[in-house]
């Protein structure tokens, strides 16, 4: 019989699963006096699947609890060494201190289980394919957002904020980030002490710079850095660019940003040009993507390519590895032939629009965010393309509308429908519609399994039929899951 546990007790736990922020979840036979209820369950984070661990009770509730892990007392075999001195404290990569082979099985598991529990799919009734993984899972992000503070002896420091608090720990290398961040920051950094410029204070609202965003297009390797003030200008703004560019002579745009609000949100809206045109461009090619048998590596070659301009505050995939991957699959599963018309909706900056309209006779995209529709016009410009047409709205209201207005006049038929949601999924007036268009196929990309399991369900009991599943990893060593689906429609 085991005894209660109350807040700051401390007991033993093995580690059977995790929840889907990456928390390692343990069941303690019982939590009550003499009772027999089995299965209280108990959350310690940083702990793993197949740990043994030494836990402290945190928050007891009536039939789950929170504990503080204190020691792994049996290491699970899939625990290795986190490289990041700060993984825990930072907590941006959830699950670093598992195998990253373990971590995509993880993520394979986490997409296959909410299809067959949220979904209600028969697991032999489609095609799982392998998650597409990284072959190096460390500086794959193309994007960093430093905030830019002072540590207790005041001196300067870039780092991350400690978990749910606005106070700066110091850690100027992310590991998923680019080794060239750190450059970056350091000639920041010393810039400020020259020339006595304060970093922001939150608190006080007073200081100048408070975030560095940097960006480096994969396949260009054009730079960009822009430095985020709570103030009109930036004194010596043109002396720190040529330092910049002296260290990093691939720097191609240097800003700053404004933003002199009182608020968590990073970027302003009005950015100051220094050096470069505003903005920097990145390729996107073309590769296609077979498993190797028994692997997570895939064939490759790169072909074509679309060029993209990227501005400081446009959306833009932060892997641009696996983005390639990821919209080679979406391209593959849309099974063009050049012949089709094709939706694309939630198309941000028209990356995926773009890449599929060499092979489709005409593109549409919709985003709600104007500023990213004039870019996806300029990136149609940029890349000579003439079949792209976008509009800015609701996916679900740009759908029906079109749908009323214009289907039922011309009759233009749809061949195909690309999604790719925010994690909230799909909105049923547009799933509604997208049902009464009744394209061949349907491509949804997803960034939250359990959403597109919700929405696959209402497409699937709507006339169509759960064909292909492929996630791929964009974001190793946190939960994070994208996964690439194809929809047929039953009885064409
Ligand atoms: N396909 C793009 C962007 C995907 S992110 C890419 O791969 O780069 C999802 C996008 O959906 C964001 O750009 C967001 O602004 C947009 N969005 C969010 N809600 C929307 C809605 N209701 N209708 C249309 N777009 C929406």
């Amino acid at each position: 019989m085991a005894d209660t546990i109350r807040k700051n007790d401390e007991f033993e736990l093995t580690i059977t699963d995790l929840s889907d922020e990456g928390t390692g979840i343990g069941r303690s036979e019982t939590n009550e006096p003499g009772g027999n209820t089995s299965g209280f369950i108990w959350f310690v984070k940083d702990a793993l699947i197949g740990d043994r661990v030494r836990a402290a009770a945190t928050k007891v509730k009536k039939n789950y609890g929170f504990a503080r892990l204190v020691r792994v007392l049996e290491p699970s075999p899939y625990r290795v060494k986190a490289r990041c001195p700060e993984a825990r404290r930072c907590g941006g990569c959830q699950i670093q201190e598992m195998d990253y082979e373990k971590q995509l099985k993880f993520k394979e598991d986490k997409v296959r289980n909410d299809l067959v529990r949220i979904g209600g799919f028969e697991e032999s009734a489609f095609t799982f394919e392998p998650i597409m993984g990284m072959e190096d899972p460390w500086r794959y992000r193309n994007k960093a957002v430093y905030p830019v503070g002072k540590d207790r002896d005041g001196n300067l420091i870039a780092g991350f904020y400690a978990g749910r608090t606005h106070s700066i720990i110091r850690c100027e290398d992310c590991l998923l980030g680019m080794e060239k961040n750190r450059i970056v920051l350091e000639v920041i950094l010393s810039f400020m002490k020259e020339f006595g410029i304060e970093s922001y204070d939150e608190t006080t609202h007073a200081g100048v710079v408070r975030h560095v965003l940097i960006r480096e297009g994969l396949r260009t390797g054009e730079l960009m850095v822009s430095v985020v003030i709570n103030a009109k200008q930036l004194k010596g703004a043109e002396e720190l660019c040529r330092r910049l560019k002296d260290r990093l002579p691939e720097l191609a745009s240097f800003t700053l940003c404004v933003n002199r609000e009182k608020t968590n949100v990073i970027m302003g809206d009005r950015i100051i040009n220094v050096y470069g045109p505003g903005y920097i461009e990145e390729e996107i090619c073309e590769v296609s993507a077979k498993p190797e048998a028994g692997s997570y590596k895939y064939h490759e070659m790169p072909v074509k390519s679309v060029r993209f301009r990227i501005s400081p505050l446009s959306f833009f995939q932060v892997n641009s590895r696996q983005m390639e991957r990821l919209y080679g699959t979406a391209l593959e599963f849309a099974g063009l032939t050049g012949k089709e018309n094709v939706w694309d909706l939630y198309c941000g900056v028209g990356t995926i629009s773009l890449f599929l309209s060499k092979h489709a006779k005409k593109v549409y995209g919709v985003e709600i965010i104007p500023a990213a529709i004039e870019n996806a016009r300029e990136n149609a410009a940029l890349n000579d393309i003439g079949n792209a047409e976008f509009y800015v709205g609701r996916a679900e209201e740009v759908l029906p509308q079109w749908y009323k207005e214009q289907y039922q006049e011309t009759g233009e038929k749809i061949d195909v429908i690309v999604v790719d949601p925010p994690r909230k999924g799909c909105d049923i007036q547009c799933l509604e519609t997208m049902v009464s268009i009744a394209p061949e196929r349907i491509v949804y990309v997803s960034c939250d399994p359990a959403t597109l399991a919700r929405d696959l369900k209402y497409l699937c009991a709507n006339g169509y039929r759960l064909d292909k599943v492929r996630p791929c990893d964009m974001f190793g060593h946190t939960v994070h899951v994208e996964t690439i689906v194809l929809l047929q429609k039953l009885n064409s």
